[in-house]
């Protein structure tokens, strides 16, 4: 089977990994330039775009910011899988928040800002902290800006008046004062059956996701049930089919939903070695109909993203239990340029595992491990 995939990053080349044992050859597209590449070098290959889409069982897609018209494209041979609604509503705030207040799935309060004028309304509706998203092109924690006093409001005015807010409207959200964030990847295939993993608490540093403990600790059944009722009210909606992620806000026993991810997801990567089918797997089983991968868990597991850090040794390796994901980039502050995903019986020989594993790495570019460490230790 042939699989064409809409991006050429490292979850495309994560997707071409899990793909050979199954026979499913999978060509990558670099959106930008509208070249067919190899989803591991990055090569251009000998074939142009429309051959391509012609070639392809299934098309699908790594992240949500594609062209519309490369969308469309894929979207008239009736292959693109999930379909451009979920994938707008994945690209698109606007679009997204509006699903899920017609779905009624709870989120955080929220107003649509398209003039700057309605920023000192927005605080006073919302609260004094408020958090503004570019509705579209946003990815780990780009295209946001911070309210928090007075003088951030004049500052974030002064920065905003430059952008055409009427052509890309900010989601101005009150900032939420969560006890931590999870999410929840699961597969929908066509015939609309649902397999998840468990839910996964993430942790983040500067907007951007450094550390997914997977299973996370203390889940409830109503976390559970909270968790799988929104997002199965999204992808019923959308008749979604692959791996969606929904990335969620605990505060008290509520989840709010935060986004929605119509890809496989950063908070899932942990499956590759943590679960019996990984994410990467299960997305090309269900976009070539295939039946679905068993999710269950083989153990505690950690993923951690390894960002901007790209010089330390290898001997990690050692430790039972740890694998390292390359994506072969080259180094860059803020970058994701690989992860570790780490394995135990337990989450307190996670904790020691988590510690010896710190010992080979730079502290400042992985500064949540010491605290996750502590915690998990008890
Ligand atoms: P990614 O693509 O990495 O998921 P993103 O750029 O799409 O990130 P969000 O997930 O919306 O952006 O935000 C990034 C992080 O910023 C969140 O995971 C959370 O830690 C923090 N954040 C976002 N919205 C809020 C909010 N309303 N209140 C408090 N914190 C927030
Ligand atoms: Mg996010």
């Amino acid at each position: 089977m042939n699989v064409l995939i809409y991006g050429s990053g490292q979850l495309a080349r994560m997707m071409y990994l899990a793909g050979c044992p199954l026979g499913i050859y999978i060509n990558a597209v670099d959106v930008v330039k509208e070249q067919v590449v190899d989803p591991v070098t990055k090569e251009p290959r000998s074939m142009t775009l429309e051959q391509a889409i012609e070639d392809a069982d299934a098309i699908t897609v790594e992240f949500e910011h594609i062209p519309e018209h490369l969308l469309e494209k894929a979207a008239q041979t009736g292959k693109l899988r999930p379909g451009i609604d979920a994938i707008l509503a994945g690209a698109d705030r606007v679009r997204e928040k509006r699903l899920l207040d017609k779905l009624g799935v709870p989120n955080c309060p929220h107003l649509i800002i398209d003039d700057v004028q309605q920023l000192p309304n927005a605080v006073t509706q919302l609260g004094d902290k408020i958090i503004l998203k570019a509705s579209r092109d946003g990815y780990d924690g780009y295209g946001q800006w911070r309210i928090q006093s007075a003088s951030d409001l004049q500052k974030v005015t002064e920065e905003l008046a430059q952008l055409d807010l009427k052509s890309v409207p900010l989601i101005a959200e009150k900032m939420m004062q969560f006890q931590r964030e999870l999410s929840l990847v699961g597969t929908r295939s066509e015939n609309g059956n649902f397999e998840f993993y468990p839910l996964v608490e993430n942790r983040h540093h500067q907007g951007q996701l450094h550390l997914t403990i997977a299973p996370a600790q203390n889940i409830t059944d109503s976390l559970t049930e909270q968790a799988r009722d929104a997002f199965c009210k999204i992808a019923n909606k959308l008749g979604y089919i692959g791996v969606l992620a929904v990335e969620f806000f605990q505060v008290d026993g509520q989840l709010l939903v935060n986004e929605i991810a119509p890809r496989v997801h950063n908070s899932g990567h942990w499956s590759m070695q943590g679960a019996d089918t990984c994410q990467f797997e299960n997305h090309l089983r269900a976009v070539c109909n295939l039946p679905i991968g068993d999710v269950s868990t083989h153990a505690y597991s950690a993923m951690v993203n390894i960002i901007g850090a790209g010089s330390f040794s290898r001997d990690m390796l050692a430790i039972p239990g740890c694998h390292l994901h390359w994506y072969g980039k080259e180094a860059r502050a803020k970058r994701k340029l690989g992860h570790f995903n780490l394995n135990a019986p337990s989450y307190q020989v996670l904790g020691q595992r988590l510690e010896s594993l710190s010992r080979h790495l730079p502290e400042e570019a992985f500064p949540l491990l010491k605290p996750a460490i502590k915690e998990l230790s008890i």
